[in-house]
């Protein structure tokens, strides 16, 4: 029994350790810093973007569409909040990149050069403000149905801790093929913290395609990460001992 769980919980640490985008980024300084600004920044945002979703709402400034839709409208409403925040992320991001206001505001984001799920809600308030101000923006610009809302506010969730997971569990072939590349991966995101001037993206690459933002050496690491996934997990097993 005992040898069973020792053997699930190796495999499952070297599942996740053959998948660490850095392996060596962890420090306990900056998550204790991020846990501190995730606080702050969480509470702030909450409670200002709580207003103001009840402000449009309750004003009639955005209303819902509750009538039943079929999958494709939903389909489409989706996408358009998709494409929508995707564009809006990449233009204010690469504002918040320039002085002074990068001081100001997107600075504190960028403490973490190796992210992990925490760096997700360490923003400074401002920011979390850009980029959650869309939304209400968005449903008072378009009357979506209330169906394609209930999608988008656990993908803006998912997509913020995803992207800074610290793993790549994607396939080797996700930034090759024409269907799937334009999607980014927590690699994207993650070289955004440590090369800093490259991978904009929020949710796909195609602005930074566009714009040639992409990190020049950014498919060869991803290929050299996952090569590293493929590999045997020997090197971190125990080595037979002589006789
Ligand atoms: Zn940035
Ligand atoms: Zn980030």
């Amino acid at each position: 029994m005992f040898l069973v769980i020792g053997l699930l919980v190796s495999v499952f640490r070297g599942f996740f350790r053959a998948r660490k985008i850095q392996p060596n980024g962890f420090r306990w300084r900056t998550f204790r810093n991020e846990m501190f600004f995730a606080v702050i920044s969480l509470t702030v945002s909450a409670t200002v973007i709580g207003y103001l979703m009840h402000l449009v709402t309750s004003k009639g400034w955005a209303v819902f569409n509750h009538a039943p839709a079929s999958g494709w409208v939903v389909g489409l409403e989706y996408a358009l909040y998709f494409l929508g925040f995707d564009t809006y992320f990449y233009w204010f991001h690469r504002l918040m990149h320039k002085e002074p206001i990068y001081s100001w505001v997107h600075k504190l984001h960028h403490y973490s050069v190796s992210p992990n799920v925490l760096t997700t809600l360490s923003v400074n308030p401002l920011e979390s403000l850009i980029n959650g101000g869309f939304v209400p923006l968005f449903i008072t610009l378009f009357t979506v149905h209330q169906s394609t809302m209930a999608l988008i506010t656990p993908t803006n969730i998912i997509m913020g801790l995803y992207v800074h997971c610290g793993y790549e569990f994607f396939p080797r072939w996700w930034h090759k093929s024409w269907a799937t590349k334009w999607f980014i991966t927590a690699t994207f995101h993650d070289q955004h913290h440590r090369y800093f001037n490259f991978n904009y993206g929020g949710y796909t690459t195609i602005w930074d395609f566009i714009c040639g933002t992409v990190r020049p050496k950014f498919l060869a690491d991803f290929e050299q990460l996952k090569a590293r996934a493929r590999r045997p997990l020997t090197p971190t097993a125990p080595l037979p001992q002589p006789e």
